[in-house]
């Protein structure tokens, strides 16, 4: 070993090697300042606001970093972090659709103490690091290197011009998977907008026409930039790399617009670069007519676009998104709730199509980006939850009794089980449009399917009535699966000892 290096910070200080998600959240901040990670776990803290759930109640966050890495050309991704989560992360990966190897430094309790997890990463990062095969090498730490102060910072910071980008991503530091895309792209961002101020970087591979472009923030539908440049158009404006890009020279390409739109508000890191590179930021998102018809005024006055162009832009945005927006009517009442960060403009192309839509929940927080939907949303009566928890979602469903719950699986799975349609909410908004008009006839089909098979719930449900649920639920040879005789008093008295343990003196 190597020992001419040392991780920074006490090497008393609490390593939580066999801690995770469910270490406590306490607990693995106090380990990564005490290592040395303060300075960023305020700015990670200050970026992506918490609460009213301080842990992750989807998928692990990283798996937004990992995803975004993954998608690139030419860019490799190593995990540092326990394997367990790094099983989860690969699996997930591949199920969807990675075909790329993730890279992986394993550690155990005395390679992480004694530092040499960090050599092992710095040697893994030289034998990686090939121009020839890539531009540049991310390296992901996840919670238990992070709280255990493995100082990614001290990689270099290019190795024969493969730019090395490593990044903290522990659980209890980004709440959703959604805003981990952002701390990966706002880093790539960041280091190609000082190499683009040091010096001539490379064009994008299809930089398009001359014309002056606006870079669309978010992950879209393949469909979606297409839709968009469309509305662009009379503006004389046309389309950059969207952020995040697949590719390293995009995102050169992405800094190089006259207006950045944050149609995914939850980007602050990535908004952060491009108002450094001094682009100016507009919210919201094209979708259905009113909100389309406001994204292109500000993005035309943000662009200095001359007003008759502006005009131009939304008589034609009227004419198209407005015909299709007649012709699909939704005649539905709807609870909507997600973690995609997308969750208001869905529910305003909802509304805007005639459903009835009395809640929306997002694990995203409330930003300046997303402030213009909140308010449109809000004076039309839908209740706007951000931060949500699952149990909000639930219990806003239960309370609006829904012909649709939309929503993440265990809000489907308990509307399904109550005889209520349910549908995922990323495979509603990932498999079909969302903006311009396109989006505006999409979702019509999809909720008139879903609604149609009320019945056909009902029928289940009564179907079933008297059947096992919960711990009893399911058939076993014997027939249906009894409880163990005393097993719930049993329970009842462990919790109450426990409440009473735990209860402050004096209460009981
Ligand atoms: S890295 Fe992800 S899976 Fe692992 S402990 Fe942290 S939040 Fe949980």
């Amino acid at each position: 070993m190597d020992d001419s290096r040392v991780i920074p910070g006490d090497p008393a200080a609490p390593r939580p090697a066999a801690s995770g998600c469910h270490g406590g959240r306490e607990t693995l901040l106090e380990a990564a300042r005490v290592a040395g990670k303060g300075e960023g776990l305020a700015k990670l803290l200050a970026d992506y606001p918490k609460g009213p759930h301080d842990q992750p109640q989807s998928m692990c966050p990283a798996f937004g970093s990992l995803r975004v890495g993954l998608r690139m050309r030419r860019v490799a991704t190593i995990l540092s972090g326990s394997a367990c989560c790094v099983y989860g992360l690969t699996f997930t990966s591949h199920f969807y659709g990675a075909r790329r190897s993730v890279g992986y430094v394993p550690f155990n309790s005395e390679s992480l103490v004694r530092g040499q997890l960090f050599e092992d990463i710095r040697d893994a990062v030289f034998k990686i690091a090939k121009p020839e095969d890539y531009d540049a090498v991310v390296v992901i730490n996840l919670c238990v290197p992070t709280a255990s102060g493995v100082p990614l910072e001290l990689l270099p910071k290019q190795i024969e011009g493969v730019r090395i980008i490593g990044i903290d991503v522990p659980g209890f530091g980004v709440p959703t998977h959604a805003e981990a895309k952002d701390v990966l792209a706002g880093a790539m961002l960041r280091y190609a907008r000082l190499e683009a101020e040091a010096g001539p970087v490379q064009r994008p591979r299809n930089p398009g026409g001359e014309e002056p472009k606006v870079s669309l923030i978010g992950e879209l539908f393949p469909a979606d930039p297409v839709g968009v440049s469309q509305l662009l158009a009379p503006m004389g404006l046309g389309l950059a790399p969207q952020v995040p890009t697949r590719e390293w020279r995009d995102l050169y390409g992405a800094l190089d617009c006259v207006v950045a739109a944050a149609v995914h508000p939850f980007y602050t890191a990535s908004v952060r670069e491009f108002a450094a590179a001094g682009r100016p930021v507009v919210g919201s998102g094209p979708v259905g007519l009113e909100a389309t018809l406001a994204w292109l005024d500000s993005i035309g006055q943000a662009a200095v676009v001359p007003a008759a162009k502006i005009d131009a832009a939304k008589a034609h945005a009227q004419k198209t998104i407005g015909a299709v927006l007649a012709a699909c009517p939704i005649k539905s009442r709807i609870s909507l709730s997600g973690y995609e960060g997308s969750e208001l403009l869905v529910a305003r192309l909802l509304i805007e199509a005639g459903a009835e839509v009395p809640y929306v929940g997002t694990a995203c927080p409330k930003t300046p980006w997303n402030e213009t939907d909140r308010a449109w949303l809000e004076a039309r009566g839908t209740h706007v939850q951000f931060r949500a928890s699952l149990e909000q979602d639930v219990a806003a469903m239960l309370d609006i009794r829904p012909d649709l719950a939309v929503g993440t699986t265990p809000l489907v799975q308990k509307a399904k089980e109550m005889g209520i349609p349910g549908l995922y909410y990323t495979n509603m908004v990932s498999a079909r449009p969302l903006l311009g008009a396109a989006g505006a006839g999409s979702l019509a089909g999809i909720v008139a399917n879903q609604t149609r098979g009320a019945e056909r719930f009902r029928t289940m449900v009564s179907f079933f009535e008297g059947v096992g649920k919960g711990p009893t639920a399911g058939y076993g040879f014997a027939g249906v699966p009894k409880e163990p005789p005393g097993a719930r008093d049993r329970y009842r008295k462990i919790l109450a000892a426990k409440r009473k343990a735990e209860a402050p003196t004096g209460e009981v």
